[in-house]
């Protein structure tokens, strides 16, 4: 049985004391909600620590929103995986499409940094998703694919514990334009489907598979009623608290 994840990524939004504030509200009305669901946020790096001592004890995530690839070394303006590991993360995103598509990350490079990851003893939660061109094109399929296979190299049957991936179509990111649950549902099933035949089914039931890309409040629980759609990671509705609280605490379809 695959727990619902609700996951907020706050890009580069919030100050420290900003951030500080949400997570005080979250912990106090959200807490009782981590037994059955796994809560999450990603706030900026300068936020990390502060935001860690919060939370500690209440069972809500804390993710990194980018890592470095390498231990350490002279990569001025980089942060490597244990140092947000000892900041008090457990999660770290990687692959995310503006990492992609405005910095040029690749799937070699993305690889890399899911290993780092994994090597710093942090999860990963694993961003894939096509642009517009390409799901206009039919490719939609192919991209997803090539993701997974390229970015997730260094996947190992046991590594499924530390594995969440995040679909979220670059076309419906931060554009107000949703994929309706049945298209999210199609592109789910594809990742599962492929997991299994990678990986085996043990991998692929367990697989917590999180939609994402201008989910708020309105569209969360026609989303969550499908069947491989196990979470949201959500970007622009989580940086209010009352919204991100009304995602937490969506109504599970029976
Ligand atoms: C995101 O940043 O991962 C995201 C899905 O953003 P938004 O919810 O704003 O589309």
């Amino acid at each position: 049985m695959r727990k619902p994840f609700i996951a907020g990524n706050w890009k580069m939004h919030k100050t420290i004391a900003e951030a500080v504030h949400f997570s005080q509200t979250l912990c106090k009305e959200a807490q009782q909600f981590t037994r059955d669901r796994d809560i999450l946020i990603a706030p900026p790096f300068t936020a990390l620590s502060s935001v860690a001592k919060i939370i500690a004890g209440t069972g809500i995530h804390l993710a990194a929103q980018n890592l470095h690839e390498s231990p350490q070394g002279a990569f001025t303006g980089e942060v490597s995986g244990a140092m947000v590991a000892e900041a008090g993360c457990d999660y770290v995103l990687v692959g995310h499409s503006e990492r992609r598509h405005i910095y040029g990350e690749t799937d070699d490079l993305v690889s890399r940094k899911v290993k780092a990851a994994w090597e710093s003893g942090l999860k990963v939660i694993f961003c894939i998703g096509e642009t517009l061109e390409e799901r206009e094109k039919g490719k939609t399929f192919q991209v997803v694919e090539k993701q997974m296979k390229e970015g997730l190299k260094a996947f190992k049957e046991d590594d499924i514990e530390r594995l969440v991936i995040a679909y979220e179509p670059v076309w419906a990111i931060g554009t107000g334009k949703t994929a309706t649950p049945e298209q999210a549902e199609e592109v789910h099933v594809l990742i599962r489907d492929l997991q299994k035949k990678l990986y085996g089914s043990v991998a692929a039931d367990a697989l917590i598979i999180l939609y994402g890309g201008s989910v708020k409040p309105d569209n969360m629980a026609e989303l969550m009623a499908k069947e491989n759609v196990d979470g949201a990671l959500i970007g622009g509705a989580s940086l209010d608290v009352e919204s991100f609280l009304r995602m937490v605490m969506f109504d599970k379809p029976e």
